[in-house]
């Protein structure tokens, strides 16, 4: 399915159907996947509406699971027919940023889905380096969203859980595709106690179903934390939940922006008063990838997937658009 223009409104199907052939593990480009699933973020809306610029024509999909379908003459430590998730960028490993663990600043990364062609169709293009081999029994559906959706949310979870003590409050802004998965990561990882926040109440059921201790709507949340939070995963990114995330914090507290689009807006006075830190989570490491896709692997953690064939791309995203469904939608192969 491939997007080759962009549409303000989403309206009509931006994604159009395409034949095309295989394509072939050539350059850095050194492995050809056959995609299982894949998974629909917010960022590919931002893509099909024009508020982030695609390169055009764009196959989208930066969320992928698979088979190794084909490799470069090169490659040895995956080989054809092998099951496996795709860490997001497709970079030599090369740059001294990933020398230093920082996967997500390497200069030279391509971003199948959001600078090349992505998951949204049969095969994809990747590389060695970023493949990871997972079980052949799992679910390729659940893994694919930890590529980007869960992988964030267990970077976030992971920061804030380095400054949890037993009987800390955490708080979690936004039960959808990151949210859901980082209260389940947030259990798996600390002995937090969680307080889910979201307007939709059957998102904040979902919370509690994830392990959340409490799930509330906004105008609750301060009542819920009479000691502040020690932390706030912010994964809607407004300013409202800025405001409210920044203003909850105890003493030595730290906010986590996830989601993006609010403006962060507060006192000095306030920030070294109480010592608070304010900190962005950028996708994650392959290392953290690895990690959380233990979680699932081991069944610590569940992503929950809403199917949909690849050829109903247009639906999906619509659906997501209009906030339709709970959890990450996921293509799969049409049958
Ligand atoms: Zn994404």
């Amino acid at each position: 399915m491939v997007l080759k223009s962009v549409s303000k409104d989403l309206g009509g199907a931006p994604l159009v159907s395409e034949e095309r052939a295989v394509p072939k593990a050539t350059g850095p480009f050194d492995v050809v996947v056959r995609i299982g699933a894949a998974g629909v973020c917010r960022t590919d809306l931002h893509l099909v509406t024009g508020e982030m610029e695609p390169p055009l024509p764009l196959v989208l999909g930066h969320e992928n699971a698979g088979w190794v379908h084909e490799v470069g003459s090169s490659v040895t430590t995956v080989a054809i027919g092998d099951p496996v998730i795709c860490f997001p960028f497709v970079s030599s490993g090369l740059s001294e940023q990933e020398r230093a663990g920082l996967d997500t600043d390497a200069p030279d990364r391509a971003t199948p889905g959001i600078s090349v062609d992505g998951g949204y169709a049969e095969f994809m293009l990747s590389n060695e380096r970023s493949m990871l081999k997972v079980p052949a029994s799992a679910d390729l559906a659940q893994l694919a969203t930890l590529t980007d959706a869960g992988l964030a949310a267990y970077r976030a979870c992971k920061k804030a859980a380095a400054l949890v003590r037993p009987g800390d409050d955490v708080v979690v802004f936004g039960v959808g595709g990151l949210g859901h998965i980082a209260v389940q990561a947030m259990v798996a990882i600390s002995s937090a106690r969680i307080v889910a926040v979201d307007t939709n109440p059957a998102a904040r059921a979902l919370a509690i179903e994830c392990g959340a201790s409490e799930a509330v709507a906004p105008d609750e949340l301060r009542r819920a934390l009479p000691r502040g939070a020690r932390a706030c995963l912010d994964f809607v990114g407004a300013d409202s939940t800025a405001a409210l995330g920044t203003g909850v914090l105890a003493f030595g507290g730290a906010y986590f922006a996830v989601g993006v689009g609010g403006t962060v807006s507060l006192p000095l006075a306030d920030v070294v008063v109480g010592e608070r830190r304010i900190e962005g989570v950028y996708v994650g490491t392959y290392t953290e990838l690895l990690e959380v896709s233990q979680l699932a692997i081991s069944g610590r953690i569940a992503p929950r997937v809403v199917r949909y064939p690849l050829s109903e791309a247009n639906t999906a995203l619509r659906d997501l658009a209009h906030s339709a469904f709970l959890g990450r939608a996921v293509l799969e192969p049409d049958r």
